[in-house]
């Protein structure tokens, strides 16, 4: 038979990266492109913690340069296990650990161990895209229950009810949320996990942005999940500022113990198809655990600047006010009326016209048509450059 590509690649998008080959060929012919899209706070003024890049190099020298456990390596796992009592108030240890390559790879690994085709996968709307790719992947069918604008993009729990169906397998969380910003109140979440625990759904949640919170109070759904199992993914890349070392972690709350154990088995056989994250950055990470959380005070006074900066920007832009962030580093402005038909046209011209390059909204899935996303990591004089060029362009073309 000739070579053909399988019909699911077809599916296969990923829209924060969409325009970046654009963006350079501008920067070939010359242009200075400000680069508002990656979620990647070692682009700008961030950097590694020291301890963690001497770790790595100490692990390397002192030999620990082999595959380690699937799982992971039993002191990084006794480190996280730490990490998440103090953190979220799981009531884990080191053996419910399973250590990925980043978070990324544990939404793989969950949408693998969950989802048969034609499954359901309700994905708040909008979600970081990689939840629909990978559960497209695998043959399910991503759902996205709205997130309300107006009340500061919290997940509208009737949405999420209407939405179960007798497909449904899992219900997504991302708090604090990658594109909106938002950080769920308590009651949402315990709304959100009776609606699960009502129709035996797995929970999945994202809490990759748990420490970078502005205001208010964070709460994990290790702490609440108590009739129902949940899969918690964290990882290394925003808050330990290691998003080039691809690391990152799982793990099954299950009280009632209904499937947990068989769930925690089958990730771990996933986590074997690919023998182990990297050994060196899997001992690099014990440093981060231990000491390396003094960056955070500095970390987050540095983001709240900028968020305050940009926020306060596009609220002087007639039609781009945006809900104010209260975590992670992205706002989520609306765009305004103008000549362009959609988020992407606009987001596209923003780059041809102003070299200015942020997400379109659409590429986050249902509900996030009529926005775009901006990350608020560079230093003021670099976002300051930036809004100026996004403010001139919908002068010019608004309305
Ligand atoms: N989950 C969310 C919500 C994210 O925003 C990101 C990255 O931006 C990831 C997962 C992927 O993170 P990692 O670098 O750990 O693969």
């Amino acid at each position: 038979m000739p070579f053909s590509l399988a019909e699911r690649v077809g599916g296969v998008r990923y829209a924060i990266r969409e325009f970046v080959p654009l963006a350079r060929e501008l920067e070939r012919k010359g242009h200075r492109v400000i680069y508002l899209n990656i979620g990647d706070p070692l682009k700008y003024d961030f950097d590694t913690p020291r301890p963690v890049k001497e770790a790595l190099y100490e692990a390397v020298v002192r030999g620990y340069n082999f595959y380690s456990a699937s799982e992971g390596d039993g002191e990084l796992r006794e480190a996280i296990a730490e990490r998440e009592r103090r953190v979220s108030g799981a009531d884990i240890t080191a053996d419910d650990v399973v250590v990925t390559q980043g978070v990324s790879e544990a939404i793989n690994f969950v949408m693998a161990v969950s989802l048969d085709p034609g499954d359901e996968v309700l994905l708040p709307g909008p979600s970081y895209p990689l939840y629909p790719v990978i559960a497209r992947i695998y043959g399910g069918k991503p759902v996205f229950y709205r997130c309300l604008e107006e009340e500061g993009w919290s997940p509208d729990v009737d949405d999420v009810r209407r939405k179960v169906s007798e497909r449904t397998k899992a219900l997504v969380i991302i708090n604090p949320n990658n594109p909106t910003g938002a950080l769920y109140s308590e009651r949402a979440l315990r709304e959100m996990l009776d609606v699960a625990a009502e129709h035996k759904l797995l929970v999945v949640s994202d809490e990759i942005y748990d420490q970078i919170v502005y205001e208010g109070v964070r709460v994990s759904v290790a702490s609440l999940a108590k009739d129902v199992p949940a899969v918690i993914l964290n990882g290394f890349s925003k808050v330990y500022l290691m998003t080039g070392w691809r690391l990152g972690y799982l793990y099954v709350v299950d009280e009632a113990g209904e499937v947990g154990e068989a769930l925690t088995r089958a990730l771990v056989n996933m986590a074997r198809t690919r023998l182990c994250a990297s050994t060196p950055v899997q001992r690099a990470a014990i440093a981060a655990l231990r000491v390396a959380e003094e960056h955070l005070p500095g970390m987050l006074e540095k983001l709240r600047e900028r968020r305050d900066y940009v926020w306060k920007r596009l609220s002087e832009i007639p039609g781009m006010e945006a809900v104010l962030p209260r975590g992670a580093f992205y706002i989520f402005p609306r765009i305004p009326k103008g000549d362009w038909g959609s988020d992407r046209e606009f987001t596209l011209r923003l780059l041809t016209e102003e070299r200015v390059l942020v997400v379109h909204g659409s590429g986050f899935g249902q509900f996030g048509e009529g926005h775009v996303r901006m990350v608020f990591l560079p230093p003021i004089e670099v976002l300051e450059e930036a809004l100026d060029r996004v403010e001139r362009f919908v002068k010019r073309h608004a309305g």
